[in-house]
């Protein structure tokens, strides 16, 4: 009838996404098992993807600095940093919430305990990354010498790729999401891999600096109109041009995933790995469908699962592209379009979540970590588990939101409780697909994040709507 009609119309591009989806995984199936491609076939096949997830990230910069300036300027200074204060604690106590949850259903499962390290190959030498390096690189790159080269660090450093090639043997695909070595690493040739770089990008870096620009645009009164809204612009046209790539998703999306099943070597280690990867997934669900819409009905009232639905483009784009910050553009339409969030939360609270709160990691590097203490015979007293939940909190702040980062930022659990960090490669086999998972609660986590900041901040909102003469203060 008319209601199916309108519903199809106005859902159509989800619609077609999750089509072709279930496409792609047939269409992959089939030509694993009656085409035997080359390696260049695979190549080819996977290019209808490789192009989206290339647009996906063009628009990335243009987004997250637009954003952030004009979400950090269109706020007086008191509110912008009452907002930030809140998003903080939602950030940082729901990530807590995850790995809390992580430990509880690892310890009860005990995926590990059957089997031993042995029985699972490994490859790779033991990376060299401490905690407090970690630490200081990532407060290190929250401020870049050179807002160019932050922006694209990748071309600037060249050897990067052999770089990490030499240090993870084994783990092909983090070349691929160019996570960065630092300056300072090369200066002392230790090579680290730190997560706030996204595809080149310093996000974090950039976050830093938008804060602070827009804070100082925003109080400078009639002079400063100009640059927000220039930025402002800016922001607009970015998101008309994200409304054209999402498009062409549906037929990147179907090549994606279609590329990736036909990749895949070896599907038997699923079966060795099956109860921790069930550990992973059923802790990445429950964080999804009770803890975080538990906290969202408390505090905003309303039916959380509509809200998922809402985000459904931006959950599906995520399981597909292993990627927050690629995702970013989509989860902002769907958080402003479909859940009528306010441009000025979104734009305040999405990109920062996109890169420090993540939920999904959180819970997975808790839960790897334990895991592999396990496989390991090692016993965790109460003050080891403790250090596992600050660690794992921590390691997922400084994961990027690129493809396998949690990975990375692991051997910063596991050198704090002292595992072997060479172990990671114990877990490396099945990671693509956690990735994905991990990384559409991350997403969700985000979205859910921009609704409870928004609820909480209405009356400063309301005041800010009234006392405006509209632009200056409130040029939405
Ligand atoms: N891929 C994840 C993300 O982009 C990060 C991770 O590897 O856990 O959110």
């Amino acid at each position: 009838g008319v209601n199916l009609r309108g519903l199809l119309r106005r859902n159509w591009l989800l619609i077609a996404t999750v089509v072709s989806v279930l496409l792609g995984i047939c269409l992959g199936v089939l030509v694993r098992e009656y085409a035997s491609l080359s390696q260049l076939d695979k190549q080819y096949f996977g290019f209808p993807g490789e192009i989206l997830m290339r647009m996906l990230k063009l628009v990335i910069l243009p987004l997250i600095i637009s954003s952030m300036i004009t979400g950090v300027a269109a706020l007086d200074s008191e509110v912008s940093g009452k907002i930030g204060l809140r998003a903080v604690i939602y950030y940082f106590s729901t990530t807590v919430i995850a790995v809390i949850l992580g430990i509880i259903l690892v310890m009860t499962i005990k995926p590990g305990v059957s089997q031993t390290a042995d029985n699972i190959d490994r490859t790779g030498t033991t990376p060299n990354v401490t905690t407090v390096d970690t630490l200081l690189d990532l407060v290190r790159n929250m401020f870049p010498e050179n807002l160019v080269q932050a922006c694209f660090q990748q071309l600037i450093n060249g050897s990067l790729e052999s770089a990490n090639a030499a240090s993870w043997p084994g783990l092909g695909s983090l070349n691929e999401s160019s996570l960065c070595v630092s300056s300072w690493q090369n200066i002392t040739k230790e090579y680290m891999i730190i997560g706030s770089y996204s595809d080149g990008i310093n996000v974090l870096g950039l976050i830093v600096f938008c804060v602070a620009f827009g804070l100082v645009i925003g109080k400078m009164g009639e002079k400063g109109r100009i640059l927000l809204e220039f930025f402002d612009a800016l922001n607009e046209a970015t998101m008309k041009l994200v409304q054209i790539i999402m498009c062409y998703m549906p037929i990147g999306i179907l090549f994606l995933i279609a590329a990736k099943i036909i990749e895949v070597e070896d599907w038997d280690i699923f079966k060795k790995m099956g109860l921790y990867m069930v550990t992973v997934l059923s802790g990445l669900a429950i964080h999804a469908t009770i803890c975080l819409p538990l906290i969202f009905f408390i505090i905003v009232r309303k039916n959380p699962y509509t809200f998922t639905l809402g985000m459904a483009q931006a959950l599906v784009t995520a399981l597909m592209i292993s990627s927050s910050s690629a995702t970013l553009p989509i989860t902002f339409r769907c958080a402003e379009e479909n859940n009528r969030i306010d441009k000025r939360i979104t734009r305040f609270v999405l990109p920062v979540g996109a890169t420090i709160n993540m939920d999904g990691t959180a819970l997975y590097e808790a839960v790897a970590a334990i895991f592999i203490a396990q496989l390991n015979d090692f016993t965790l007293d109460v003050g080891q588990i403790v250090t596992i939940s600050i660690t794992a909190t921590v390691a997922s702040i400084g994961a990027a939101g690129v493809p396998n980062a949690g990975l990375v930022t692991m051997v910063i659990v596991l050198t704090a409780v002292g595992l072997p960090a060479n172990d990671v490669t114990l877990i490396v086999a099945v990671d693509w697909l956690l990735d994905r998972f991990r990384t559409m609660i991350n997403v969700l986590g985000d979205a859910y994040g921009a609704g409870i900041v928004q609820k909480l901040s209405r009356r400063e909102l309301e005041r800010m709507d009234l006392m405006s003469d509209v632009d200056v203060a409130n040029p939405f």
